[in-house]
């Protein structure tokens, strides 16, 4: 089964893309974390989009779509992935279309502004494993260190409250088209679910969607 998992950032794609990726026993591919193992390599890509990430700015599309296009043919892709912050323009959503590679499902997550910043706002990350906690609803057993590791707890650069509005006005800047884009695609099921719930209760509709089949 191939996913593509569309929200704005604070949603919960993160959280949500891990758990269904376990559950169908599928890759779960983000593009957020794979830019950021390149900019902790410190190579010639990570040094150019560390501050487009830094500023809450879209990584250009040819740099995004090169990765997810050698990482979608690895290996572990073959019963499957998950796409979770990819695409984000029209043009990556065409770069996936012109690889002809058939996609499933495409499950936008529908958060309101006012929840998204207060969701941000309380994401704790564990930087080494990508496990995501959230101080009001998801928090670590012990204050600020991770459930699994007891390793420090961080808040990411580009969730401060300025870059975050930034990354949501780029977001919904895109939304729009790729709305536009997926509306129109007459073999992809095309699903919005209501984000607002706790984690489990999203689960549940999003699994009632997938079994739509
Ligand atoms: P995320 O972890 O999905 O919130 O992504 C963090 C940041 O990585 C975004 O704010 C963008 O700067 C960059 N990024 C992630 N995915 C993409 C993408 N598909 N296209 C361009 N930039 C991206």
């Amino acid at each position: 089964m191939r996913i593509i998992l569309l929200g704005a950032p604070g949603t919960g794609k993160g959280t949500q893309a891990k758990l269904i990726a376990e559950n169908y026993n599928i890759s779960k591919i983000s593009t957020g974390d794979i830019l950021r193992e390149n900019i902790q390599k410190k190579n010639i890509i990570g040094k150019k989009i560390n501050n487009l990430l830094k500023n809450g700015e879209l990584v250009p599309n040819k740099i995004v779509c090169n990765l997810i296009g050698e990482r979608i043919q690895k290996k572990d892709c073959i019963n499957g992935f998950l796409l979770d912050g990819f695409p984000r323009t029209q043009e990556q959503a065409e770069y996936i279309s012109n690889l002809k590679i058939k996609i499933d499902y495409v499950l936008e997550l529908i958060v309101p502004y006012e929840l998204i910043l207060k969701r941000i706002c309380g994401r704790r990350v564990h930087t080494a494993s990508g496990r995501i906690y959230n101080i009001n609803y998801n928090p670590p057993k012990e204050e600020g260190k991770d459930d699994l590791t007891q390793e420090k707890l961080t808040i990411r650069e580009d969730d401060k409250i300025e870059i975050v509005k930034k990354r949501l006005e780029t977001y919904e800047e895109n939304a729009y088209l790729l709305n536009q884009y997926y509306s129109k695609q007459k073999k992809i099921n095309y699903f919005k679910i209501d984000g607002k719930q706790d984690i489990w209760n999203i689960q549940e509709k999003i699994a009632m969607v997938l079994k739509k089949r």
